[in-house]
């Protein structure tokens, strides 16, 4: 099979990239390098099929391939409110580019979609049928109503124009090839307690989360694309729920770090909690996560060791 993947050179592009061409796919992988980077695909130069190309999703473009992995976008608020524009542009003409080439070349297309489609969840845990409670004119609002409006395109491409779509809702997920800058809350922690530096805790920390880590993210997002049950939307996450003072207090135990945890202002519209119903995905994928979060960490934390020190 000939496969694209958009975002490529990111953090799941690139496991994406990798498991593809482990089971002897041709990889095309697509890439701006915004928060992505080469040496996260360097390793896979030695596979002849395949190859890497600076391209930002934007702008249209032209392959031959059976199915297209849509990971394109920043994905770390720090990132994706640097130029919120940027990233509604990313999200939408990335999409649309996306799903003609789809339509065109009659390839399957998988879409990168998120639990922040959900906003600030008023529903606990979130199931698909959960609409959403998404602020339109926030911080937040250029990724949410960009990842909201895409899921639209992909469901009126496949309605209109028969465009074979699967839609996965990724639950915070973490693990090796995260930039060490990422901004997330994992990452964050994990280098602030490497370098013995406080740990930023954003509010009062009582806010929750659900970390996935990636090899569990990956194997699930390519059982959703080669089936055939339902295009989705399937939530893709780990449903054990942490708060993020709970996450601070792992990471320095994981870590062995002294690091103090101290408060700083909390975002605005940062969700109060957050935690896939994955009953979807069990049924569907016959997949659950199989990782929890103190082996997860204990995988991560060396990568980042390694990434720092460089
Ligand atoms: P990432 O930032 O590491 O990867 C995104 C990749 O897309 C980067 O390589 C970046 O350079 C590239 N990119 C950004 N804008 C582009 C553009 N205009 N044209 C071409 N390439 C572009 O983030 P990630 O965690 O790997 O996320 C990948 C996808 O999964 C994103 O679409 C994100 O929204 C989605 N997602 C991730 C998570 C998570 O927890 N990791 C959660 C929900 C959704
Ligand atoms: N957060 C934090 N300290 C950090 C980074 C993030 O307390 O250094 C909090 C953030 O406010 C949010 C949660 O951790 O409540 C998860 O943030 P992240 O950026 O990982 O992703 P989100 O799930 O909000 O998109």
């Amino acid at each position: 099979m000939k496969t694209l993947v958009t975002g490529g050179a990111g953090f799941l592009g690139s496991h994406i990239c990798e498991r593809l061409l482990e089971q002897g796919h041709e990889v095309i992988c697509l890439d701006n390098f915004f928060t992505g980077n080469k040496q996260n695909v360097a390793h896979l130069k030695d596979y002849a099929n395949f190859e890497l190309f600076r391209h930002d999703v934007i702008d249209p473009f032209k392959v031959e391939v059976d199915r297209i992995y849509n990971m394109a976008c920043p994905a770390s608020p720090v990132h994706y409110q640097y130029n919120p524009i940027k990233t509604v542009k990313t999200s939408v003409m990335g999409a649309i580019n996306c799903l003609g080439l789809a339509k065109r070349v009659g390839a399957r297309i998988l879409q990168a979609s998120t639990s922040e489609v959900y906003g600030d969840p008023e529903i606990h845990p979130q199931t698909e049928s959960y609409r959403g409670n998404v602020n339109p004119i926030g911080t937040r609002a250029c990724y949410d109503e960009g990842k909201r409006c895409a899921e639209t395109l992909f469901f009126d491409y496949h309605r209109e124009n028969q465009v074979d779509v699967r839609v996965v809702r990724i639950f915070n997920t973490y693990g090796p090839r995260m930039a060490p800058d990422d901004g997330r809350v994992v990452s964050n922690f994990i280098v602030q307690a490497l370098k013995g530096e406080d740990l930023t805790i954003y509010g009062d920390g009582s806010q929750t989360r659900s970390f996935c880590f990636v090899d569990d993210l990956v194997e699930a997002i390519l059982r959703t694309m080669e089936q055939d049950e339902t295009v989705g939307p399937i939530n893709i996450g780990n449903p054990v729920e942490f708060t993020i003072r709970e996450l601070a207090e792992q990471v320095l135990k994981q870590v062995g770090s002294s690091s103090k945890l101290v408060e700083m202002p909390l975002p605005s519209d940062d969700p109060t909690q957050r935690k896939p119903d994955i009953s979807l995905a069990k049924k569907v994928l016959g997949w659950e996560p199989k990782v929890q979060l103190a082996e997860g960490l204990e995988r991560a934390i060396p990568y980042f060791r390694d990434a720092i020190s460089r």
